[in-house]
């Protein structure tokens, strides 16, 4: 799989959710909040969905693929109403496949809900105890149907009296976006690990992941959704609901500086501000007698930009990205599989020969990327390849919807920066330190999660499946 080759940590998914006030309106639900999901199709490439309401009842289509493999034109057409969520999704809790993909669309005592998240909960094992103690029974292995049952558990309740118990029982990270036949709501988690803002196009209110599908559709940003706040959206406008004050936030910094994409702006912070940022504190902090500054594309790029115009050296493109290897890349055989990366990446060699490389990474996960990129370089004539990397060292795994790999699997963990850089073959290696990036970032780690480098959770992880 792509995921593989790349070694990195894998993407989590991602929501979008439009509420047309009028719905003879030009603007159409289902093909907005495909090209939304298109805008997101970074956080997830596994399966994509899209749920529409006509107000009466929800329709529905998904499937296993990227977005334009999974809803064609005719799909879009059949998908009639002035209500829509969507969905994209790489498997973090739960196996991938259809059974998985996601919206999920239940009925229960007050008609129809459609639900789509992105994140993951910490107490699914004493969630699901308690639901089927009430003779709950699951047919998928996502966080999701658990708050769909949880959800019709409250069905007494209306339904933002129903979100809000259902808000307090989950623990862990959550971007949600629901919809009924006449309302849609967004709901994040209280301490706005997943990110989810609000967006407005010509007068309808639209729900994403990242502000950068909302400029995809022509949408003006109106702001984050806040931690623990609950959103209906009706035909009589929009409403907000704070049901949860939580003393902090834990934004997820592997969003700025990996997941999400730069034209992204994510509770305050744009992306490619963030990632530029954090690469003119590394070259403050390596101070490496170098030629030039490469990036691996595309995620080290920002922050080898910002590197370069801090240390005064030239960046140019070393290292080319095929860019049109898709979900659906074929299984490599074990020969292709050898090659590894140069499925992916190419140096350039013109470029490197000779030259003393400072090369800047995002991340390092488990290694063996990084040690065939610098191979790759050095078989391209590169005298010197001194790795940087944009974050600190990855000890320990995420539990908040972020496929890492297992603790043992991590390379910090078993070994520290100098043996990962004979590891890697680098001629150095270094790592921005944490303060460093909290000065970068401008913030301080109370409004961060930053767990997978500091091993300090911001929500214990009670009972997670595995
Ligand atoms: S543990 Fe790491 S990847 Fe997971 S939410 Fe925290 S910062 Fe993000």
């Amino acid at each position: 799989m792509l995921h593989e080759i790349e070694g990195k940590f894998k993407d989590e998914c991602g929501v979008f959710g439009i509420f047309l006030n009028n719905p003879e309106n030009d603007i159409d639900a289902a093909r907005t909040t495909f090209y939304g999901l298109y805008a997101l199709q970074h956080r997830g490439q596994e399966s994509a969905g899209i749920a529409v309401s006509n107000g009466r009842r929800i329709n529905l289509y998904k499937g296993v693929g990227l977005v334009s493999e999974v809803i064609n034109a005719q799909h879009l057409e059949d998908l009639k109403g002035h209500i829509a969520i969507g969905h994209v999704r790489y498997s973090t809790t739960g196996e991938s496949g259809l059974v998985n993909a996601q919206p999920l669309v239940f009925h229960y005592l007050n008609g129809m809900v459609a639900l789509a998240h992105n994140g993951n909960l910490v107490n699914t094992v004493e969630l699901k105890k308690r639901l089927a103690t009430y003779g709950s029974v699951f047919q998928t292995t996502t966080d999701t149907e658990i708050v769909a049952n949880l959800l019709a558990r409250y069905s007494q309740d209306k339904m933002e009296d129903a979100l809000a118990k259902c808000m307090i029982d989950m623990k862990g990270a959550f971007a949600l976006v629901i919809m009924t036949e006449d309302r849609l709501v967004g709901v994040r988690d209280q301490m706005g690990i997943r990110p989810m803002c609000i967006g407005n196009l010509n007068g309808n209110h639209v729900l994403a992941s990242e502000s950068a599908a909302l400029d995809t559709i022509g949408a003006k940003f109106v702001r984050d959704v806040n931690p623990g706040e609950i959103i209906v959206i009706d035909k009589d406008g929009m409403r907000s609901q704070q049901v949860i004050n939580s003393p902090r936030e834990a934004h997820c910094v592997f969003e700025y500086i990996y997941f999400a994409r730069p034209d992204s702006t994510i509770d305050g912070i744009n992306v490619y501000q963030a990632r530029r940022s954090v690469g003119r504190q590394l070259a403050r902090e390596c101070g490496i007698d170098a030629d030039l500054v490469i990036s691996v594309p595309d995620s080290g790029t920002s922050a080898a930009l910002g590197y370069a115009e801090e240390a005064d050296l030239p960046f140019e493109e070393g290292l080319m990205k095929n860019r049109y290897v898709g979900r659906t890349f074929i299984q490599p055989t074990q020969q292709m599989r050898e090659l590894g990366v140069q499925l992916k990446l190419n140096a350039i060699e013109e470029v490197v020969r000779g030259k003393r490389i400072i090369m800047v990474d995002d991340s390092i996960v488990r290694g063996t990327t990084s040690k065939q990129i610098v191979q790759m370089l050095r078989n391209a004539g590169a005298s010197q390849v001194h790795m940087v990397v944009a974050s600190p060292p990855t000890k320990y795994p995420c539990y908040y919807g972020i496929d890492t790999s297992r603790r043992e699997e991590l390379i910090a963990n078993n070994m520290d920066t100098d043996q990962i850089c004979d590891f890697i073959g680098a001629d150095s290696l270094h790592y921005i330190s944490r303060e460093g990036m909290r000065d970068a970032l401008q913030k301080s780690y109370p409004f961060f999660c930053d767990a997978c480098f500091s091993g300090s959770y911001p929500i214990p992880a009670e009972s997670v499946e595995v």
